[in-house]
């Protein structure tokens, strides 16, 4: 009775490690992990321990006389991605590499290694998670919102709650006796990059892809146009855009581009309200879906099927909760698809989409939306004068228009990483140039003494949550070698000097206890309906709930035992 990883898998890659038999694959020092869309176990290796499903931080792992129906596809995914291999044979040890500071090396210097990660999302995390593993090292986490955890809180989507489940991961590291948070303070505003080197001895941005690709033909930036990533944050309740006028009152909302976060925002916008109302959807978005008029939700790719940008997991998730039907004429090009995929992965998503009904008809007036799944459609204009009223888009590669009526048009071409101030940027990457973490002046081709970067401001936006946890790895090794070669500079300044920096600079900072008091503020009103958290969304009602934390001295107590202990 072998385990089986299923479809909310975040590439964390925690299982790899837990795992004594090495049955977990591709490892993160796999070449193969960089790219894999979830991880596999091997039926035939794997002897049934159960260490992987403690590991696991989002509860992926299932024994696999405990799947529900829905999660039965995986047997089969799991076990495919092996060789057929006789029964009980033994696999080389997977390697658990440690960035390790030498003992001599922490006695060696009087100030212990200091680091300042700004952004408190996934990579951010863990970077923390990994540098506290080593001896002394202290850690000050600095995030613009007054709460961390990045996407994980404002970008996942909320009936994914086991995704969510990977902060429960993250607050035992910021529970961590050398972490701080330094939350709503944002540096390039409150503190500049100067400020944080003169007390750290290394500078780590994890500040993530905050802004979107944008989509350049006439009629975007209508009203009832905007983007996915716009949407998705308004569903979390960020506080950014949780006033976002996003428009339900027309049957048809068309989304352009076919990556995991156009199915999470179709997925969304098609389900019963009354299961959103269980999870931390914010309330105004609640509403919204209960008043909503949609009927049908269109996904449109430029290309064809087997180019599908969205993973099978997802594709599996979506067809598995949701009504999905096929554009008009699309059989034919998953039919023709099928006969050139050569890959098992693009294989089992075109059998997938081959079993899909035929969408030719309109939508049922009545019951749940559905989702249209449509390909070779290239968007060249969003019609209507004052306001979006449909999308004209031509046949990829041929001179045939198709107009698709429309209230609500949205892009969801992918994310872009944002230049930080006094870093260099990669205009066309939308990155932070870098080697293996480490910022690299492009002037000079030399790297900027002490400064990192990792997740999707170092390698763009690609991957899972868990993919994260491999870069940031990377970045950390990069950091403490160059601590360990005497290459980093002491902080000049005072260890007591950030904490009054801060507070002068912005006296309105939450730190840990503060984040505390608004995780429990938020878990206590989701408790009374029955939903998992009721998230703030407006930073004045973030801050009043961290005012109710103890007071600081009191606060600085706790930790000086806590030292002791
Ligand atoms: P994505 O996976 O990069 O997909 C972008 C889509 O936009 C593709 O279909 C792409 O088509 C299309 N596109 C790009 N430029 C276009 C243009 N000019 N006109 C029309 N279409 C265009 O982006 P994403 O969905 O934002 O996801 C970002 C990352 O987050 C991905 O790695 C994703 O897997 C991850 N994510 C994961 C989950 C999850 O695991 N549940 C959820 C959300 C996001 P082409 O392929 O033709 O370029």
């Amino acid at each position: 009775m072998p385990h089986v990883i299923t479809q909310s898998c975040c590439n964390d890659g925690s299982c790899v490690y837990a795992c004594p038999v090495n049955c977990i694959h591709p490892t993160p020092d796999e070449p193969g992990f960089a790219a894999s869309e979830m991880l596999y176990i091997d039926p035939v290796a794997c002897v049934d321990c159960g260490a992987c499903v403690s590991a696991c931080p989002v509860g992926a792992i299932v024994p696999d006389n405990r799947l529900e129906a829905r999660q039965l596809p995986f047997v089969e995914i799991n076990a495919s991605f092996y060789p057929k291999r006789p029964a009980g044979e033994k696999l080389p040890p997977t390697s658990k590499l440690a960035p390790v500071i030498p003992a001599a090396e922490v006695r060696a210097r009087r100030r212990p290694l200091t680091v300042a990660i700004v952004g408190s999302g996934p990579a951010a995390m863990y970077a923390a998670d990994e540098l506290l593993t080593q001896p002394g090292v202290r850690v000050n986490v600095f995030e613009k919102l007054p709460t961390p955890y990045g996407l994980v809180r404002a970008g996942v989507a909320p009936d994914h709650q086991s995704t969510k489940q990977v902060t429960k991961l993250f607050d035992r590291v910021a529970g961590h006796r050398h972490f701080r948070f330094y939350l709503n303070v944002e540096v390039g505003e409150h503190l500049s990059h100067a400020d944080l080197s003169a007390h750290h001895h290394a500078v780590l941005y994890a500040v993530g892809a905050p802004e979107d690709r944008r989509l350049d033909i006439d009629g975007m930036g209508l009203a009832g146009t905007g983007t996915a990533t716009q949407v998705v944050a308004w569903i979390n309740g960020h506080p950014d855009f949780a006033g976002l006028a996003v428009d339900l009152s027309h049957e048809r909302v068309v989304i352009i581009g076919n990556g995991n976060v156009a199915l999470d925002v179709a997925r969304v916008l098609t389900a019963d309200p009354d299961d959103l109302a269980r999870t931390d959807v914010s309330d105004r978005a609640l509403d919204a879906f209960r008043r909503s008029a949609v009927r049908e939700v269109v996904i449109a790719a430029r290309r064809g099927p087997a180019h599908s940008a969205f993973t099978l997991p997802e594709l599996i998730g979506l067809t598995g909760c949701s009504e999905v039907v096929l554009d008009a004429g699309n059989h034919e090009l998953v039919a023709r698809d099928l006969v050139t995929a050569s890959d098992s992965l693009t294989r089992t998503k075109l059998e997938i989409l081959s079993k899909l009904g035929d969408g030719s008809a309109p939508p049922p007036a009545a019951g749940r939306p559905r989702i249209r799944l449509a390909y070779q459609l290239t968007p060249e204009r969003v019609l209507g004068e004052h306001r979006a009223t449909g999308v004209e888009f031509s046949v990829t590669g041929t001179r045939e228009l198709r107009r698709l009526d429309a209230g609500l048009v949205l892009t969801s071409i992918g994310y872009r990483g944002k230049m930080i101030r006094d870093l260099p940027f990669d205009e066309s990457a939308g990155a932070v140039p870098n080697e293996d973490g480490r910022v690299v002046d492009p002037g000079s081709g030399r790297p900027m003494p002490g400064t990192y970067v990792a997740g999707w401001i170092k390698r763009g936006p690609t991957g899972f949550i868990g993919t994260n946890k491999s870069c940031s790895f990377q970045t950390v090794q990069a950091l403490v070698a160059d601590f360990n070669a005497g290459e980093l500079a002491a902080p000049v300044a005072r260890p007591e000097a950030l904490e009054e920096l801060v507070r002068a600079r912005r006296p309105d900072v939450v730190g840990s206890a503060g984040w505390r008091a608004i995780d429990s503020a938020e878990v206590a009103r989701g408790r009374r309906d029955g939903r998992p958290r009721n998230k703030f969304t407006e930073v004045a009602d973030m801050l009043a709930a961290a005012s109710t934390a103890p007071p600081p001295r009191r606060q600085k107590l706790l930790d000086r035992l806590l030292d002791r202990g």
